[in-house]
């Protein structure tokens, strides 16, 4: 734990956003004496810190605290007042120092739920200081202490709050909604370009919602992240997608794949391997017909765990793209050591093909990085010709957008099935 908080400090520091005060004590040396004003908290770098208090007039050591620890964190809980006990450097010391200001930069972001844990921690800290001292938490609030920019802070907190609990009851909803099988998996074609011939589909989910109507994923998609509900929900839609796969086989009259998006959050966990083998086995479906698309930050959190997931997956028969490519954490080392089919060139680089020149070297590049590696390329978010035609030169072989066909009902498919085969002639 100590060296994860030690781990911790060395990213802050190396963020120059995050300005920071370092401070180097002597032996001896008195970090902070009774009665100052407090206002911030202090972590030990290296050395060693005693924490005394006077009883009797004569000081009494509570604390002896080593590198990764804590000491003056009330400064942070408990607006304005003077430190009930005195901190002392025991050798050459070296302490990061946590202001309010620090505090606030880190707090803006923040996952609701850690706002709420945050929140409720630090409630239950006042009131059981309250009850030591039996003062009242807020009794002692010289309101000439109080900084502009702790208020700010608690008020967020406050904040944090309430979206933590609103998401709380979204993740409920989610997953009764899911038993309620409101969620639906609508379909994108994936075609070759130029020539539009139909490779597969992408399914991507949409909320039926009885009263909302349709919820488009953003709304949904990052809570279901948060609160790990979307790991039922992609395991749903994959059902939903074996079940279509015959039908949407039979009305094109060839062999086509599915993708099916896969949260990051399957990626800590093996178990993800065996339940994608039971499902596919469960419908009879042809492992081949399916491609899982994940996105590149699926695979930073524990990279040898997604190693292993991934090649087990591949193991199956199923093939792997890599979602929104270029956007994430790209870091070209992984090409190779994960077991991936297919890379997805994001909308992002997709609409400056044929604007700027830039956009059509980064395609070009990615083109190259896939042929080099051996991997498919599809392009995302194709909306003119112009980007077909820029995107065909790059050396880019299929594709999927607005262009071709929006995501649509599976009921839908037949229609546009018949549709391209006339565009494509
Ligand atoms: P994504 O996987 O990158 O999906 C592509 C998104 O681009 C889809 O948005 C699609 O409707 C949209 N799109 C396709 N062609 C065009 C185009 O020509 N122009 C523009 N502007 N947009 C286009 P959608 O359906 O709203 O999905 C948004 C995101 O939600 C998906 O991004 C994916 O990250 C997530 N998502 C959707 N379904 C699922 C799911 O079943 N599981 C998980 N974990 N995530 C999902
Ligand atoms: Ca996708
Ligand atoms: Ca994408």
């Amino acid at each position: 734990m100590a060296k994860q908080i030690l781990n911790t400090i060395q990213s802050l520091k190396s963020k120059p956003h995050y300005a920071h005060e370092e401070n180097v004590y002597l032996p001896g040396a008195v970090i902070f004496a009774e009665g100052d004003a407090r206002d911030h908290a202090y972590i030990v770098e290296d050395g060693a810190v005693e924490i005394t208090i006077m009883k009797d007039g004569a000081p009494v050591t509570v604390a002896k605290l080593g590198p990764g620890e804590i000491f003056g964190e009330t400064a942070l809980m408990e607006r304005g007042g003077t430190r009930s006990a005195t901190a002392t450097a025991t050798a050459e010391t070296r302490v990061f120092v946590i202001t309010r200001d620090l505090i606030m930069e880190r707090v803006t972001g923040l996952d609701p739920l850690i706002g709420l844990l945050m929140s409720l921690l630090i409630d239950r800290y006042k009131r059981s200081r309250a009850l030591e001292s039996g003062v009242s938490a807020d009794g002692e609030d010289p309101k000439e202490h109080v900084s502009e920019k702790m208020e700010a802070f608690l008020e967020h907190w406050a904040v944090q709050k309430e979206s933590a609990l609103k998401e709380l009851q979204m993740a409920r909803e989610i997953k009764e909604a899911i038993a309620a099988k409101q969620f639906v998996p609508h379909i994108q074609p994936i075609v070759t370009i130029p020539g539009r011939k139909l490779e597969g589909f992408e399914a991507l989910v949409r909320w039926e919602h009885p009263e909302k109507g349709m919820i488009p994923p953003f709304e949904f998609v990052p809570v279901a992240e948060r609160t790990n509900v979307v790991r039922e929900l992609d395991l749903m839609m994959l059902r939903r997608v074996c079940e279509h796969l015959p039908g949407l086989r039979e009305t094109a009259g060839h062999d086509l794949f599915v993708s099916v998006n896969l949260s990051g959050t399957h990626f800590t966990n093996h178990n993800v391997v065996d339940v994608v083998r039971e499902i596919l086995d469960e419908h009879k479906v042809d492992p081949a017909s399916i491609k899982l698309e994940i996105t590149e930050s699926a695979l930073v959190t524990e990279p040898e765990l997604a190693i292993d997931i991934l090649r087990d997956l591949k193991r199956i028969g199923v093939s792997i793209a890599l979602d929104d490519f270029g956007t994430g954490y790209s870091s070209l080392s992984y090409l190779h050591k994960f077991s991936i089919d297919t890379i997805k060139v994001d909308r992002s680089f997709v609409r400056q093909v044929d604007a700027d020149k830039r956009g059509l070297d980064i395609v070009r590049a990615i083109v190259g990085l896939a042929r080099t590696f051996d991997l498919g390329i599809i392009a995302e978010g194709i909306e003119n010709e112009n980007e077909i035609g820029a995107l065909t030169g790059a050396g880019c072989e299929a594709g999927q957008g607005y262009f071709f066909g929006k995501p649509m009902p599976v009921a839908d498919a037949a229609a546009w099935i018949a549709e391209n085969a006339r565009l494509a002639g």
